[in-house]
């Protein structure tokens, strides 16, 4: 799928899940006043859905994040290949730890030396890890409805896909791509517009 199909399911995807969860906060459609918080930890969250819904194509040096990485996408590249860890449970699973690991070093350094992050930050910093991690999945989920499918238990190589059958799935940037994009948003305002989403 093509970068702009994924940011734009991946920010569709998360208004969906934020309205079952709230991650970015009490929705705006029913709130009477609108705090700055509120405004910064929607942006952030969405920020997050975004870059994750284009990361895992950071594996692909001419995907739309592949050429702002620049040398680190091209190095990926060149030693993983496009759709391999990137694309796969495996994947997902080391980023997670990686970035859990990271926070306990941050906590610990800030405990080093008698800190403390801010409840605020830390609540932040676990919006733009849900985020960042939801989307991928749905990164790997649309790709997954491509020809290509996705090697979900890399690294066993088989692909996976939705359908199962490769030829009953759509090839990245033909106009069934956008189909599945825009229909996929015009479900999601009708639910808020229908009220069965709330923002
Ligand atoms: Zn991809």
């Amino acid at each position: 799928m093509e970068g702009r199909s994924h940011l734009l399911m991946g920010l569709a995807a998360g208004v969906v899940l934020d309205s079952f969860v709230h991650l970015s906060g009490d929705p705006l459609t029913l709130a009477t006043s609108v705090p700055l918080a509120l405004v910064v930890k929607k942006a952030v969250f969405y920020s997050a859905v975004g870059f994750g819904a284009l990361l895992p194509d950071i594996d692909n040096a001419r995907s739309m994040l592949g050429r702002r990485f620049g040398w680190i996408s091209r190095t990926i590249q060149h030693v993983a290949g496009h759709r391999t860890i990137f694309h796969s449970l495996l994947g997902l699973a080391l980023g997670s730890l990686l970035a859990i690991g990271l926070e306990q070093v941050v906590i610990f350094l800030l405990g080093t030396r008698g800190l403390q992050a801010p409840a605020h930050i830390v609540s932040l910093s676990h919006v733009v890890f849900f985020g960042v991690l939801f989307g991928c999945i749905v990164h790997i989920a649309c790709d997954s409805l491509t020809e290509g499918g996705v090697p979900l238990f890399w690294p066993y190589r088989k692909r996976f896909g939705i359908p199962p059958r490769p030829d009953m799935r759509f090839k990245t940037g033909t106009w069934v791509e956008h189909v599945v994009v825009w229909g996929f948003i015009i479900l999601v305002l009708l639910g808020i517009w229908q009220s069965i989403l709330v923002i």
